[in-house]
């Protein structure tokens, strides 16, 4: 049996997944919250249970001693399910990093030497790392990126219109995000297609709390609308996406907020959040039909910016095969996918809704067997990726 240890490390918390490569299966997760504060909440699953506690956990050392005993106490024993590979979630791989890298010395420099492209992510990613690497030390670790897919992207798509030498002197260009998801979703809308990857065309619609579109074109990321950092792009739970820059000034000079409160205001208090009062779809779309016009104003502006970017990347790929939703509002709001789509009968985009509406479990159709363009629930697995990912990177792969 070979298994993998997929390993997603923030700044406050520790997640982890054992899989196992035969069948593509969860042996377990866990969960580590509030690592540094007070008390950290530890919970594991393996077997069909739960298993949850509570302690001091100082730091990400601590945690993967933590998941160590969660292993030993509940299961599966690493004993007897030994990973062949450490696979690690890095969000920046910058223009260093095309696909997922084994990790040696040299490689956690160059993912330290990234922390000021994405500030709160690589740090507390290459913290997993090193805290990793210390506790399976005769295995290979491979970092696979989030931004590794996107460096397909042309020029043209991801370069900012800004004198050219600041741009290059401070890397600033557009990285996109979610690439790990957006690579899987696209590479399984073209087996459920039942065609090669090669002659498919997506329009990939990741949309969590975060949210990116993503243009794939035979399986290469052409566009995606998240930029240098994740803030560009759709509306999201609380960030804003696409804004005027001069609006900052605006409120620079007319307001006096600085950096950290601007950053404060387009990361966390925008968005569906800042339009709306809530981040949760869910939220939004009861209050909708309870006749608040406050979130239909909220849902409207959401729906909008996914119209734009559905348009442009459909423009982008010269019409699209299939359009697949996915993540927490994509697999599950059966309003926003309707909104987005209404109205796109002459592009061939034609929305079954009751079959849009029918709630179950994995892949399936949501257009008419008359469209043109297939329109697809996938439900994303980062996880599992990264790990098939890991297993090619080592030639472990069978
Ligand atoms: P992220 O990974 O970016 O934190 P997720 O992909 O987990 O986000 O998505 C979380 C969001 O999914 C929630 O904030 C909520 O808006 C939305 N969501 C989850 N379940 C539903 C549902 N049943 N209907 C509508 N939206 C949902």
């Amino acid at each position: 049996m070979t298994v993998v240890l997929v390993i997603n490390s923030g700044s406050s918390s520790l997640k982890y997944q054992l899989i196992d490569m035969a069948t593509e299966s969860t042996l377990a997760s866990g969960l580590i919250e509030r690592i540094g504060g007070e008390r950290a909440a530890i919970a594991h699953r393996a077997a069909g249970e739960k298993h949850e506690r509570e302690a001091v956990i100082v730091d990400h050392d601590a945690a993967f001693v933590a998941m160590l005993r969660n292993f030993a106490e509940h299961g599966p024993s690493l004993d007897d399910h030994a990973p062949a590979a450490v696979g690690h979630r890095v969000v920046q791989g910058g223009r260093r990093f095309f696909g997922p890298t084994v990790v040696d010395d040299a490689v956690e420099g160059d993912i330290e030497e990234l922390i000021p492209l994405a500030p709160l992510h690589n740090g507390p990613n290459l913290a997993g790392i090193r805290a990793a690497r210390r506790v399976f030390d005769d295995i290979p670790h491979v970092a696979v990126f989030d931004t590794a897919f996107h460096t397909t992207m042309s020029d043209a798509s991801s370069l900012y219109a800004i004198d050219r030498e600041v741009a290059e002197k401070y890397r600033i260009r557009k990285y996109g995000a979610h690439g790990t998801s957006h690579k899987y979703v696209s590479e399984a809308t073209a087996e459920h297609l039942g065609r090669p990857l090669e002659e498919v065309r997506t329009v990939v619609m990741h949309i969590g709390n975060g949210a990116s579109v993503c243009a794939v074109d035979g399986g290469r990321s052409v566009e995606t609308s998240m930029g240098m950092t994740p803030l560009e792009g759709l509306v999201m739970g609380s960030r804003s996406g696409d804004i005027d820059p001069a609006v900052l000034f605006h409120l620079h000079r007319k307001a006096g907020y600085d950096v950290p409160a601007l950053d404060r205001l387009l990361n966390r208090e925008s968005g569906l959040l800042g339009l709306t009062g809530t981040n949760d779809v869910r939220d939004v779309t009861r209050r909708i039909a309870e006749g608040d016009e406050i979130a239909e104003t909220g849902m409207a502006v959401y729906v909008h910016r996914l119209r734009h970017y559905l348009g442009s990347y459909l423009v982008a790929l010269g019409g699209a095969d299939a359009i697949a939703w996915t993540a927490g509002v994509g697999e599950n709001s059966a309003e926003v996918r309707r909104r987005t789509l209404e109205g796109l009968e002459w592009l061939g985009i034609e929305l079954d809704h009751e079959r849009n509406e029918t709630r179950a479990d994995g892949i399936r159709e949501i257009s008419t067997d008359a469209s043109r363009v297939r329109v697809l629930i996938v439900p994303t697995n980062e996880e599992l990726e990264i790990a098939r990912q890991s297993l090619e990177a080592t030639g472990l792969a069978g």
